[in-house]
């Protein structure tokens, strides 16, 4: 049996946790990449300048330290750029209304199970992360990942094909996706979110679940208010200080 100071990692091995003081909170919020760093946004997503600056501010006035997660799609997707999906695009555009687009529709969803797959890595090496700050006391106080991202969407996230569906709806022409600009990516986005997590937190959402880690997770928009949805992040993690 345990003693009390001891406590167990996700691989279930026991561990002593090493006695000290010092000024640290021992609180600690994971959250995706560009919410410290926006250079890592798709591109055409980002809204900030360099950080979502009100959940961020938010998170350090309550005394909670910041683990970023990587960012699945620079790593997934051949990086900041990420080629290995914006290729693909032209072929899915030309292929719209036509009886090939069936076909790269089912090319899509197959790539995307596959990238699905590959992300476990990630979220394996997340999770141990995280085991290692609970198993060390430390409370984590939530998640916060991107809504509307097919990737870190908590709430809601991206269809990818619906989005080549969706453009004539929101007047984007397909010439325009070859640069696309932020607006236009919001209208479209905004037309093509489904209420499904994407697949990296999915993924972690499984993994707090699997643990038993009753740990709120919540997506900060990028194409909402920023103020509303900084606040809406602070009540859905339950923190206390800051407006
Ligand atoms: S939402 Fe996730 S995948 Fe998209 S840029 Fe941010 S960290 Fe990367």
């Amino acid at each position: 049996m345990r003693s009390q100071d001891e406590t167990a990692l996700g691989n279930d091995r026991p561990r002593k946790r090493m006695e000290f003081t010092d000024h640290r909170a021992r609180r600690v919020a994971f959250v995706s990449s560009c919410i410290l760093n926006q250079n890592t946004r798709a591109p055409a997503n980002a809204d900030q300048k360099a950080a979502a600056t009100d959940v961020v501010t938010q998170l350090l006035e309550n005394d909670v330290g910041i683990e970023q997660f990587p960012c699945p799609e620079c790593v997934l997707w051949g990086g900041l750029a990420r080629p290995k999906l914006y290729d693909q695009q032209p072929r899915a555009l030309r292929a719209f209304g036509t009886w090939r687009f069936p076909i790269v529709k089912l090319f899509s969803r197959t790539w995307m199970f596959i990238t699905g797959l590959r992300a476990r890595r990630l979220i394996n090496a997340s999770m141990r992360r995280m085991d290692d700050f609970v198993a060390e006391g430390y409370e984590v106080v939530g998640v916060v990942g991107v809504d509307a991202s097919p990737t870190c969407g908590v709430s809601e996230s991206l269809d990818l094909i619906e989005v080549v569906a969706q453009l004539e709806n929101v007047d984007v022409t397909p010439e325009a996706m070859a640069k696309p600009d932020f607006d236009d990516m919001g209208r479209l986005t905004l037309a093509s979110t489904i209420k499904k997590p994407g697949y990296f937190m999915g993924g972690i959402a499984r993994g707090l679940r699997k643990r038993n880690l009753n740990i709120p997770m919540a997506g900060v928009h990028p194409w909402k208010d920023a103020k509303a949805e900084a606040r809406r992040i602070s009540e859905a993690l339950g923190l206390t200080q800051g407006s």
